[in-house]
């Protein structure tokens, strides 16, 4: 089974789906990455459920989180 999750998330500050690949290995922590489209730096927070689906949300670097 691919432990690799592609998923579709919006940059937070531009509104541009960006696809991103998540690793379950990555579930719980945070990285930056720049957006393609505008270059900006996104927060990336991976989590996991109780089903072990993983799902990512995004920050912007002026969000508290
Ligand atoms: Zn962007």
């Amino acid at each position: 089974m691919n432990s690799l999750d592609q998923q579709s998330v919006d940059c937070p500050y531009c509104g541009e789906p960006i696809e991103v690949l998540i690793d379950h290995e990555e579930a719980g922590q945070q990285y930056i990455e720049d957006c393609q489209v505008c270059c900006r730096p996104i927060t990336f927070s991976v989590s996991m459920d109780t089903d072990g689906d993983v799902s990512v949300a995004v920050y912007s670097e002026d969000e508290s989180f």
